[in-house]
């Protein structure tokens, strides 16, 4: 579908620069909570590398935050080209992005490896030899969880909360919880032969940076009193808090898997919850359900983020939505199963489902835009399910354990061998294997 998206005017605020070149200010730029001015030259290896009808189409069906969208003023469609203004304070200054006439192109050098640039894989016991996997284990978790409100004890009677350390009884923080999924997936990805890293291997921020860094940035970004700090203002200490676990956190983990560990395939383990009210008498609930994010999704707000802006195009440019929608499916299917869970269902405008699986949504989520490579961003579970929960406070076992008068494995292994299987399958199914008549003969 053909569709113009046109540039309006965005303000009274008017440039009168001359200069292309112009020296940006903050006071110019428009970005998200620690968010930087982009360099936008770093779309031009991708000049002519897409085609119109391409872009259109992930841009259509995935990018935007639903079907027909609004056409944003700060994204313009023409002919042989999309024009993208830089700075939403600035309509004036645009990139200019052309189009390839014709599909398939020799397009910039890829910085990953999906299933069809790998060599072919040895045998069908190691269908991921060679790909380089980033599990990145959701939150802090130890002494962070309860700041980052992933922290949640319902003690069965009164008496239990005397007891809370003993395993069994206790509280569960999912950024502990996933640490465990994700020690265990390290090790069955590296026995399907990939090289797998944890992105973090303790209850520790990956950020060298702690909340009270964040104090000036949150005390600009709101009224509060002369004289408020971290100590007699509750509202302040949270702002600087949310900074510090929500923004700078997932932006050191981006740094770290960008420039460090560079894989070809990022999985972001999580486990979903319900709201369970007053965090000091939390309730359990009865629904409990699976699903994966890709990144996709983007409001207009978001869009006219100058950070977000370049980010999307970025991420569209390098290819990850063909790759990230076709492995979520395919592992999705394969976590139903394991799990024997429904699909959630958003029913607020900040996630998009996708057309060919009802498991996969699309979500603009920092992990999901700044990880330089595709992306699954896994929610299965409810933590405030009671079998969920009871299931996790039971910690990780061999074979099943009667737990609520039935049997059933570790809730760790089931998680952990469910990515690992996905992921597999996903490689087998779209990835060449050696062929055994061209091995070397044997003498
Ligand atoms: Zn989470």
């Amino acid at each position: 579908m053909k569709r113009l998206l046109f540039l309006a005017t965005l303000s009274a605020l008017v440039w009168t620069g001359k200069s292309q070149t112009a020296v940006v200010t903050d006071s110019l730029a428009h970005l998200s909570p620690l968010g930087e001015t982009p360099d936008w030259s770093r779309l031009d290896p991708y000049q002519h590398t897409i085609t119109k009808a391409a872009f259109l189409h992930q841009w259509e069906s995935n990018y935007r935050d639903k079907e027909g969208s609004a056409p944003t003023p700060l994204v313009t469609v023409l002919e042989d080209r999309v024009r993208i203004v830089k700075q939403f304070k600035r309509p004036d200054d645009v990139y200019e992005l052309r189009f390839s006439e014709s599909p398939n192109p020799s397009g910039p050098s890829r910085t990953w490896r999906g299933a069809q640039d790998l060599p072919p894989y040895p045998s069908p016991e190691r269908p991921l030899e060679g790909l380089r996997i980033a599990i990145d284990p959701g939150h802090i978790g130890g002494e962070w969880a309860k700041m980052e409100h992933r922290w949640l004890f319902i003690p069965k009677d009164p008496a239990a909360v005397a007891s809370q350390s003993s395993p069994g009884s206790g509280p569960v923080a999912e950024g502990d919880s996933v640490l465990l999924v994700a020690k265990l997936l390290q090790a069955k990805l590296a026995h399907l032969g990939a090289t797998a890293m944890l992105v973090r291997s303790q209850p520790l921020p990956v950020t060298a940076k702690r909340p009270r860094d964040f104090v000036e940035k949150a005390r600009a970004s709101g009224n509060f009193p002369p004289g408020a700090t971290m100590e007699n203002n509750a509202a302040l200490a949270s702002a600087a808090e949310r900074l510090f676990y929500l923004s700078d956190e997932i932006r050191a983990r981006s740094r770290k898997i960008n420039d460090k560990l560079k894989p070809d395939l990022a999985l972001c383990l999580h486990i979903n919850a319900e709201p369970w009210g007053d965090p000091l008498k939390p309730q359990f609930v009865a629904a409990n359900h699976v699903h994966l994010l890709i990144n996709g999704c983007y409001s207009d707000a978001e869009i006219a983020f100058d950070d977000q802006r370049f980010e999307l195009f970025l991420r569209l440019l390098q290819g990850f939505h063909p790759e990230e929608v076709a492995m979520a499916t395919t592992v999705a299917t394969v976590m139903a199963e394991a799990t024997g869970l429904p699909s959630y269902a958003y029913t607020g405008p900040n996630a998009r489902r996708t057309q060919i699986s009802e498991y996969v949504w699309s979500r603009n989520l920092l992990a999901t835009r700044l990880y330089a490579c595709p992306v699954l961003f896994f929610e299965p579970y409810v933590m405030n399910n009671e079998v969920v929960y009871s299931r996790m406070q039971a910690g990780h076992y061999q074979g099943v354990r009667e737990i609520l008068g039935m049997p059933r494995p570790s809730i760790y292994e089931e998680y952990a061998a469910a990515v690992a299987n996905g992921v597999s399958a996903h490689f087998r199914n779209h990835r060449r294997q050696f062929p055994k008549d061209s091995a070397p003969a044997q003498p």
